[in-house]
């Protein structure tokens, strides 16, 4: 399984209160639902969801604005109870207090006392949460705050209150991290910090359930997606699967020339067009060959790369959202 962009290497070392090298049971299915159906009146926010996260991945659950994952992640929390459907969280009922003990989560912004320092908010909710005040000190370094821990609540970024939300969740050092939407309202800057910190977090045998409308952002971070579109889920798979059959973007001069010479090697079904440049369906390992044959053709090649592009059209296809511009 891996990542697109596999976190630094500084990232793989400084996971809070978890030894990276203990890695048990990983791959263990953790979360496990079945049949779930969440409905508001006429409203079925949930529509028979089922979704399986194993140990030691990052799952994102990607879908647009609507699409039920924050409901789902409440059921998962025992925040609210579904109207029908199996849930297991950590072999247990969501809610369960033996569960939530394993389980961290940042669904609503923990409530903070502005007039109290992010140290002694983390103090409040530690003996709220019955977790050893020794815990509040290495969750601020794992969040980077610990240079701001002795500065009061209200004087903090929108990025620094979330990433103090995250070190709230992680204070009972839990085997299970639930984010919903992480990075949201973010500006570039603290997006980049929190995707840094949950892939820190998903390092090990951790394991981090999280939700974007953002496909790039789970791309970058995640072994697996489960994709959510009104309330069904209509993908679940690693992310290079999903990715499905590779390309490549070859931009030349004279283009017609490039094309009919491709075609005449691919068969005309393998090229297309994508933005000034032909979008080749034929395995990458096949560039030097292509490039060679339309150099000798007397073709000028400008470029030739990989079609990065294609995660964003099986997306589009599956949640039949081609004109909504909230997923990017
Ligand atoms: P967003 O990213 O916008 O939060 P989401 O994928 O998390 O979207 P949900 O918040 O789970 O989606 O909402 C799914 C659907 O359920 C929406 O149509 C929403 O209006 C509806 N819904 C959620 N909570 C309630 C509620 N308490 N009462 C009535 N309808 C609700």
């Amino acid at each position: 399984m891996s990542r697109n962009h596999p976190p630094p290497q500084s990232a793989r070392v400084a996971v809070a209160g978890r030894d990276a090298s203990a890695v048990s049971g990983k791959g263990e299915p953790l979360v496990e639902v079945a049949g779930l159906f969440k409905r508001y009146g006429a409203i079925t926010a949930v529509d028979g969801v089922d979704l399986t996260v194993r140990r030691g991945e990052v799952y994102g659950f990607l879908g647009p604005n609507g699409a039920g994952k924050t409901t789902t992640l409440r059921i998962l929390t025992g925040l609210i109870a579904p109207s029908s459907g199996s849930v297991r969280v950590l072999g247990g009922l969501p809610g369960d207090p033996r569960v939530l003990a394993r389980t961290g989560s940042l669904i609503e912004a923990p409530a903070c006392y502005p007039y109290l320092s992010g140290r002694n908010n983390l103090r409040v909710l530690a003996r709220h949460a019955g977790a050893p005040a020794t815990r509040v000190d290495r969750v601020l370094e794992t969040v980077d705050l610990t240079g701001r821990a002795g500065d009061r609540f209200a004087t903090y970024s929108l990025g620094m209150k979330q990433r103090l939300g995250v070190a709230a969740a992680l204070l009972k050092d839990p085997e299970l991290v639930i984010l919903d939407e992480p990075t949201n309202g973010l500006d570039p800057a603290g997006m980049r910090d929190m995707r840094r910190l949950v892939r820190e977090l998903g390092t090990g045998d951790r394991t981090v359930l999280l939700s974007s409308h953002l496909l790039g952002e789970v791309q970058q971070i995640c072994d697996r997606v489960g994709i959510l579109s009104a309330g069904r889920m209509v993908a679940e798979c690693d992310v290079e699967e999903l990715r499905g059959e590779q390309g490549l973007l070859v931009t030349a001069d004279p283009v017609d020339r490039a094309r009919e010479h491709l075609a005449g090697l691919l068969g005309p079904g393998a090229v297309g067009e994508h933005e000034g440049a032909l979008r080749v369906r034929v395995a990458p390992e096949r560039a030097p060959e292509i490039s060679r044959m339309l150099v000798a053709a007397g073709v000028d090649l400008f470029g030739i790369r990989i079609d990065e592009r294609a995660l964003e059209d099986v997306f589009f296809e599956l949640t039949s959202e081609k004109e909504t511009s909230d997923v990017r």
